[in-house]
């Protein structure tokens, strides 16, 4: 019988599954509850892949031999269950796509600095003259490239929704940067259901492979006592010397996993500052020492990397007060190091969908930098309710528009104005994109 591959969700991911199964010769239809991107709709035009927009037909989905489905949709979803109920495997386009390429993959997740680490190995490798792809949740999609392009290396982000539906996927080199609280609304709210989902980006792994984690991340180590990993394990701390892995030691990063060629780089020649940003270069680092790239290149590379947009991204100096924008910062932790990062006193602009957050782990920052929070959001109780014995003002604002120009007002020459939401976007934005680019157009318009 014909194997008929149904995707579910036509975005990146899916549009690229769908080229990669037809090219291997499936029949493939594709399935969106919502509606399609013209562009997804103009590429299935030009394949011809069938496809649905805005339903799920259950006798078009329940049919196939495989799904594919978009890490946007939660397993909760009705057509989900009804395909796990009938047991029809329901995998992810990375799980897909890893079995039609040899090429070896990097791994990396964490709830945050994802992007940026996957950016900064990607740019170390590329110098070091390797044949690399970048994919995951970033760029164009694993499939559609393993589908067209022909790499060795891929650096792949992986968010553990990608992971839920990962079973016999390996990575060659997997980096965990850290477990915090995040998406927790998927995971039942319960925080050992996530750590273990972060886990899985180990699975499979055998001693020939490499598994390289933050030992300063509690939740991190907690989830390493309860699996075992096969993998060669490299540990990175800022806190304290590790005998195999990356330490920081008088404001110098070493590298120490080739004793006859560490790596030593001081921190103040990275180009991405702020101490989340040493953990990243430290993980990026000690992959590039596992594939024998030459400090010189790795040390170009982390000192002229380009800052990434909307993660802490300098917009403009306007009467003396800077305006950074860090739309990325979807949760609270992230929060935590951006406003860590400050030297100044800072507006804090913060709010937008809460994901179930504890603020708690800001007060302390909040007191010693924040003269003022402008809130973002359609409701902003909560953030009252957390810092209205820490900071003295708190104003609620219901555009960026408005937003911006409160916080103009607010703020001091010396000053900083930093969006740095702790929470997602989608109350008042259609992503952390659009969050961002609509502070860049309100603070050049000022
Ligand atoms: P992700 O892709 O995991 O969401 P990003 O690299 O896009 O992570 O960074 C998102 C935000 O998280 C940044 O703006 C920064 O404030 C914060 N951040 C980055 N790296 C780390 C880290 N290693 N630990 C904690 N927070 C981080």
């Amino acid at each position: 019988m014909e194997q008929r591959i149904v995707i579910l969700g036509a975005g990146e991911s899916g549009i690229g599954a769908a080229m990669l199964a037809q090219k291997q010769g499936f029949a493939v239809f594709v399935s969106d509850f919502g509606v399609i991107a013209p562009k997804y709709k103009e590429a299935l035009e030009g394949l011809n892949i069938p496809f649905e927009e805005e339903q799920h037909t259950a006798e078009l989905i329940l049919n196939a031999t495989e799904v594919i489905k978009s890490p946007g949709i939660p397993e909760k979803a009705a057509i989900i269950k009804e395909l796990k109920a009938l047991g029809i495997p329901v995998i992810s386009e990375i799980e897909f796509a890893k079995r039609y390429t040899t090429a070896k993959t990097i791994c990396i997740t964490g709830s945050n600095g994802k992007t940026t680490t996957t950016m900064l190995t990607y740019e170390i490798l590329k110098n070091a003259g390797l044949n690399v792809g970048l994919a995951g949740n970033i760029g164009h999609s694993f499939a559609a490239q393993v589908a067209t392009a022909n790499f060795d290396w891929y650096v792949l982000e992986i968010s553990s929704f990608m992971l839920d539906d990962m079973y016999d996927f390996k990575a060659d080199i997997a980096v965990l940067l850290n477990i915090t609280p995040d998406h927790l609304d998927r995971y039942d709210y319960k925080m050992e259901n996530y750590a273990a989902s972060k886990m899985r980006i180990a699975q499979n792994q055998t001693a020939s492979d490499y598994f390289i984690y933050c030992a300063d991340d509690q939740e991190t180590l907690t989830a390493l006592n309860n699996t075992s990993i096969d993998a060669v394990q490299y540990p990175f701390s800022i806190y304290k010397e590790v005998e195999n892995g990356g330490y920081l030691a008088n404001n110098d990063l070493h590298i120490n996993i080739n004793p006859l060629n560490p790596f030593t780089m001081s921190i103040t020649e990275l180009a991405l500052q702020g101490k989340h940003n040493i953990y990243n270069s430290m993980a990026s680092g000690i992959v590039a020492k596992v594939l024998d790239i030459r400090n010189l290149t790795i040390r170009e590379s982390m000192r002229d990397m380009k800052n990434i947009e909307h993660r802490l991204e300098n917009v403009a100096k306007i009467n003396g007060v800077e305006y950074i924008n860090d739309s990325k910062a979807t949760n609270v932790n992230s929060t935590w190091y951006a406003l860590e990062s400050m030297s100044t006193k800072v507006v804090l602009i913060l709010g937008g969908v809460d994901k179930g957050n504890d603020y708690t782990m800001l007060k302390d920052l909040m007191k010693d930098k924040v003269k003022a929070i402008v809130c973002l959001g359609k409701n902003n109780k909560l953030i009252h309710k957390a810092f209205e014995n820490d900071v003295d003002i708190i104003v609620n604002t219901f555009s960026m528009e408005e937003a911006v120009k409160v916080s103009y007002h607010l703020a001091k020459k010396g000053d900083t104005v930093l969006l740095s939401p702790a929470c997602a976007s989608f109350d008042l934005f259609k992503n952390y994109e659009d969050r961002g680019n609509q502070f860049k157009i309100a603070v050049k318009e000022l």
